[in-house]
């Protein structure tokens, strides 16, 4: 394994990085929670990543790598690294050592742990539904790199064993084809992976889709050749590289127009935006096929759907969660059910759980006042953090109650293995 590994020059090495560092995280994780030793050479290659990830050439603070064209593309690696290095304090040293290393990284972490643990206590869940990217995990510079990390799978994994129901994750990614199944280690009966906003769900293996029109999905088709065609263009090949980059969805399409660091200029983001806004005028003059969304970062494209008031209305995760509850057959009516996300998108999913009878207790990553007040105006047991970190953590401390990973142990057994 350690012989794959190849240095990083281009994007392809990079991904190709990715890609092994996906498979070395999932065996690692897969070993501690069947309680057998974790393999020397996957603690190596760990390193070797991450060693492969500095070597990076860095112009301006930024990494430095080639397109398969030539050109140099720059990127930030914040959560690559970042979450890299937590693994190591994590396996190295456990939650104790972890925990102290977050409350260097965030302000008020503890306290916010601690409140968040005295809120979640008061409930037993019976179903638990997140959505990912900013909620349960650390936002990325791009989606294809945002491998999960160890530490937060096996508080993931701790968690769903106080969990009667099901456990769920909802994302507006796509869920196959460089999506939410290629950047999550989670095993899969544990959490059930859906993307598209809910549209796609894998259940029991077996990838369940809700139907999209012949005339829907050749406006999509139509819209993804012109935007396809478009990113071609050199000017604006760049946004394929940056942030959530180009997502040909199932029912959507996203496209990045800057990224969290803002490293495109404003009036290139903008020009942009209207490039896309006039070609989908082209497609859909009527707008009756498209809603679109800008979140300030990514344009969002969607199938708008008739709602219950017979309304033309773009999909959202909550027409998302009433497909799959149905899906699964899982009537959640007077169930208590631990809702979790970190933006506006996410709060039709408190709407639609309370609207199937559900008794809705959520807790949102946020510091926008806004939003708090969105969620909290649907459902008043509500209770807010200000990063993934922390949400994780309370999950963690609410499933064991106390610190309880003993890396010693881990350790021994490794050395024993020598
Ligand atoms: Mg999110």
């Amino acid at each position: 394994m350690i012989s794959e590994l190849t240095t990083t020059q281009t994007l392809t090495d990079f991904y190709e990085n990715m890609r092994l560092l996906h498979k070395i995280r999932t065996n690692i994780l897969n070993s501690i929670l069947n309680s057998e030793s974790i393999s020397i050479k996957d603690l190596i290659s760990l390193e070797r990543i991450k060693h492969a990830i500095e070597d990076i050439p860095k112009e301006n603070g930024k990494y430095k790598l080639q397109s398969s064209q030539g050109a140099d593309i720059f990127l930030e690696l914040d959560y690559e690294l970042g979450e890299l290095k937590k693994d190591n304090i994590f396996l190295k040293y456990g939650h104790r050592a972890l925990k102290k290393h977050m409350t260097k990284i965030h302000p008020n972490y503890l306290k916010e742990v601690d409140d968040g643990l005295n809120f979640l206590k008061k409930y037993e869940f019976e179903h638990f539904i997140t959505d990912r990217d900013g909620t349960v995990s650390n936002y990325c510079g791009r989606y294809l790199s945002s491998i999960q990390s160890i530490y937060n799978a096996l508080s993931l994994s701790e968690f769903s064993k106080t969990i009667q129901g099901r456990c769920l994750i909802l994302t507006s990614a796509p869920l196959l084809n460089n999506g939410l199944k290629e950047v999550s280690i989670q095993p899969e009966n544990e959490y059930i992976l859906s993307g598209s906003k809910g549209r796609e769900i894998i259940i029991n293996g077996k990838n369940h889709t809700l139907p999209i029109k012949e005339n829907e999905q050749q406006k999509l088709d139509e819209l993804n050749q012109k935007i396809s065609k478009l990113l071609n263009q050199q000017e604006f090949s760049v946004f394929r590289h940056i942030g959530s980059g180009y997502q040909q969805k199932f029912g959507q399409i996203t496209l990045a127009r800057q990224d969290k660091n803002n490293s495109i200029a404003q009036h290139k983001s903008l020009e942009l935006k209207q490039n896309v806004l006039n070609i989908v005028d082209r497609i859909d003059p009527e707008k009756v096929y498209f809603g679109v969304e800008d979140t300030g970062q990514d344009l969002e494209i969607m199938l708008k759907v008739k709602s219950d008031d017979n309304q033309l209305k773009e999909f959202d995760k909550g027409h998302g969660l009433k497909f799959i509850m149905q899906e699964l057959n899982e009537n959640i009516d007077n169930r208590t059910v631990l809702i979790c996300g970190d933006t506006a998108s996410d709060v039709p999913m408190l709407k639609a759980a309370q609207e199937l009878g559900a008794e809705v207790i959520s807790v949102f990553v946020t510091e926008d006042e806004e939003l708090k007040s969105s969620v909290k105006s649907i459902c008043k047991q509500s209770y807010f953090v200000s990063s993934p970190d922390a949400l994780i953590y309370m999950l963690f401390k609410y499933s064991k109650k106390q610190d309880s990973w003993n890396p010693l142990s881990l350790f021994l057994s490794l050395v024993n293995k020598l």
